[in-house]
């Protein structure tokens, strides 16, 4: 039989996934046939990323609302403290929870200048992803997911300074981490060894993104302090031109990842979709999800 035979049924599995606010008419749409596409595979929740200094604080908030009105799907609004007082992004949370929104996923959020440079927290701001944490706490009764990054943040001294402020998180009330995206599954579980080491039992989900382009996953990688291994750029080699195959090597690198990681005994993932359903749909369907009919999940 089938080597991947025993992955027939999905049991115990669970998905998220990630968008970003559109810009245009045009990306709008996009993103609402892959909320739609991907809807029916009952992720746990969907959660929509808050662009860089809260550039994109009306048009998260209007997508997350949206979800709450139009899908029976749980979302998850991206919060950070960039460029904000701390009684604006307190204004920020108030309104998501009156719009029925009760999962927020609290991160300090990158420098203005961009990745790379100091972070200068805003005067009156929360100056640290621990204090919106516990601004959050007392605001309502939030469900709070945080960053974790299994190369440790670019910023960090180590891997044990970033678990230090891993469990601050924890402390201030997180409840659930997601990892920045790697490739290497080792590099994950290894972390996932020294989060538990310490006693840590909230869920570490695996941020797993398909390369849907080589060249920007590299650039963003490389800012992010996410390694790319030789294999991987191998993998790419010379298909700069040739987006079709591109797309194959994508959701066969993606299969093999989140194969991998069940055969270890992952059951949680969180895909970073990029607003495009077909390559993350596709994996949800190896690992066992099919759709269901909102009826049929009544
Ligand atoms: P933090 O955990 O806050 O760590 C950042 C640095 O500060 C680390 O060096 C840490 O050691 C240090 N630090 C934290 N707390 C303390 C403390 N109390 N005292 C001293 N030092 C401390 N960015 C966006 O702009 N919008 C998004 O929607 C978004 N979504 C993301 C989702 C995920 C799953 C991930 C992994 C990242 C996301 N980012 C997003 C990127 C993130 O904002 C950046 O990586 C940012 O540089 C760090 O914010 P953080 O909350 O992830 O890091």
């Amino acid at each position: 039989s089938s080597p991947r035979a025993s992955r027939g049924t999905c049991e115990g599995m669970s998905v998220s996934f990630e968008f970003f606010p559109p810009k245009t008419e045009a990306m709008e749409a996009t993103l609402w046939e892959s909320i739609n596409r991907l809807a029916p595979l009952q992720p746990s929740f969907v959660s929509v990323t808050y662009g860089a200094g809260g550039s994109t604080r009306e048009r998260t908030h209007a997508t997350v609302a949206r979800i709450v009105k139009e899908t029976p799907i749980k979302p998850a609004a991206h919060l950070t403290c960039v460029a904000a007082s701390c009684a604006e992004v307190d204004a920020v949370a108030k309104a998501y929870w009156e719009a029925g929104v009760r999962h927020i996923v609290a991160l300090r959020g990158d420098p203005l200048e961009g990745i790379g440079t100091a972070f200068h927290p805003h005067p009156q701001g929360y100056a640290h992803s621990t204090d919106l944490v516990a601004g959050l706490r007392k605001i309502a009764d939030f469900e709070i997911s945080v960053s974790a990054y299994p190369e440790k943040h670019p910023e960090s001294a180590s891997i044990e300074s970033d678990l230090d402020v891993l469990q601050a998180k924890i402390d201030a009330g997180a409840t659930r981490a997601i990892t920045q995206f790697f490739f290497e599954n080792d590099t994950y579980l290894r972390y996932l060894d020294k989060v538990r080491a310490r006693g840590i039992t909230i869920p570490i989900l695996p941020g797993i993104v398909p390369v849907q382009n080589f060249k920007q996953t590299a650039n963003f990688a490389k800012k992010a302090g996410a390694s790319i291994p030789p294999w991987l750029a191998e993998r790419f080699e010379g298909l700069d031109d040739d987006p079709q195959t591109r797309r194959l090597i994508a959701a066969t690198v993606a299969a093999e990842q989140v194969l991998d990681l069940v055969d270890r005994g992952v059951r949680d993932f969180h895909f970073y979709t990029m607003n495009r359903a077909d390559l993350v749909y596709a994996i949800c369907h190896l690992l066992g999800l099919r759709p269901k009919l909102e009826k049929e999940a009544a």
